[in-house]
């Protein structure tokens, strides 16, 4: 505490992101990073951008990108919204489209951004509980609100729901912006944003930083309807008006633009997610079917903290929260061949001795 920090700043609870240590040999699978890297095309692009006028501002609208995504999504370019990461598009969302006066509704086990933007903008967060197998039902979310919002498939559990329950959802809460969070669609959940035309209410937020394996090039996105998107263009115009660089507007386009590359690293993480299903489930772990790029699991004989520990002994980590009711339970962000087989001997080693 300073007592020349403001009294805003004062009682904010800052989001901790998972570690970045700078460790060789460290087989990192704590934040949800993609193996494989992104597309060539992406590094070409960038690199011809670099020889290009750095000396300039970029475009303060990424027109280019804006208008890859909406082709991309079909959509109209009135349509998208372009951000430094979700992470800034999510908080331009929090400032622009909830209800200040109003609760904010949000699972109780869910990204733990939310509740920060909550504290950063004064918003009443209430959190409605997960049902019993740790899923999101949408009959729970019945309350007079400012707003919803929630990662489907969702954070850090992996399960998702269907377009079916999204649409009931919508057509119950007609008042306020329902926000879907969709960092982990494309490894197998089913997208929201063909339902934008339908719901004036609903935005769609989607990143390159996991499916497109762009994580360091900070890109983000929100799709619907235009009035939603112009909001966010007036928090965006007065707050940074060059949230992209030019590399990110370049290197953005060519990963949207090459869907095999997408195709291709998505399909090889979700054939490792199932192996590595069943590779846990025979070392006794219960899983969370998951639809994202990572698994949420817990062992009904060994301590989550303490497996965390062992392995990361042998150089491997994982995600672990110490939060109520998932405290039994570790998140393992899929990674390569290599790597998910050494978690797996590592982990025979400590449970089978
Ligand atoms: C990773 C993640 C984000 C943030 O993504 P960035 O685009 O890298 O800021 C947002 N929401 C959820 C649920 C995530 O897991």
């Amino acid at each position: 505490m300073s007592k020349f920090w403001s009294p805003i700043v004062q009682q904010l609870t800052p989001y901790v992101p998972g570690e970045q240590p700078k460790i060789n040999n460290l087989i990192k699978l704590n934040t949800n990073e993609n193996p494989y890297g992104p597309s060539p095309r992406v590094i070409t692009a960038i690199e011809i951008e670099t020889g290009n006028s750095l000396r300039l501002y970029p475009d303060p609208q990424s027109k280019r990108l804006v208008d890859t995504i909406a082709r991309y999504h079909q959509l109209k370019p009135e349509q998208v919204f372009v951000g430094n990461g979700s992470d800034e598009v999510l908080a331009h969302t929090f400032q622009a489209l909830f209800q200040q006066g109003k609760p904010l509704l949000f699972p109780d086990i869910t990204y733990s951004f939310y509740p920060v933007y909550c504290k950063l903008y004064g918003i009443t967060a209430k959190m409605i509980p997960l049902n019993d197998n740790l899923e999101i039902d949408v009959n729970d979310y019945t309350d007079a609100n400012g707003g919803i919002i929630f990662p489907n498939p969702n954070a850090p559990t992996g399960h998702g729901i269907g377009l079916d329950a999204i649409e009931a959802l919508l057509k119950k809460n007609t008042g306020s912006v329902v926000v879907i969070d969709e960092a982990y669609i494309d490894f197998g959940g089913e997208s929201a944003v063909t339902l934008i035309d339908q719901y004036p209410n609903l935005l769609v937020i989607q990143t390159l930083s996991k499916s497109r394996s762009l994580a360091g090039l900070r890109v983000g996105f929100a799709m619907g309807n235009a009035e939603l998107i112009a909001g966010l263009i007036r928090v965006k115009d007065s707050f940074n008006s060059y949230p992209l660089d030019s590399l990110a507007i370049s290197g953005g386009c060519a990963a949207i633009e090459d869907r095999t590359h997408l195709e291709y690293t998505r399909n090889r993480i979700i054939t490792s997610r199932n192996q590595l299903t069943t590779e846990l489930e025979a070392l006794g772990f219960n899983i969370i079917p998951s639809q994202a790029n990572f698994l949420f699991v817990t062992h009904p004989q060994h301590d989550a903290a303490q497996l965390a520990a062992q392995l990361r002994e042998k150089n491997i980590i994982i995600r672990y929260f110490n939060k109520p009711r998932i405290d039994q339970y570790l998140r393992i962000t899929i990674g390569n061949d290599t790597e998910c087989t050494a978690l797996v001997t590592a982990l025979q080693k400590i449970i089978l001795g």
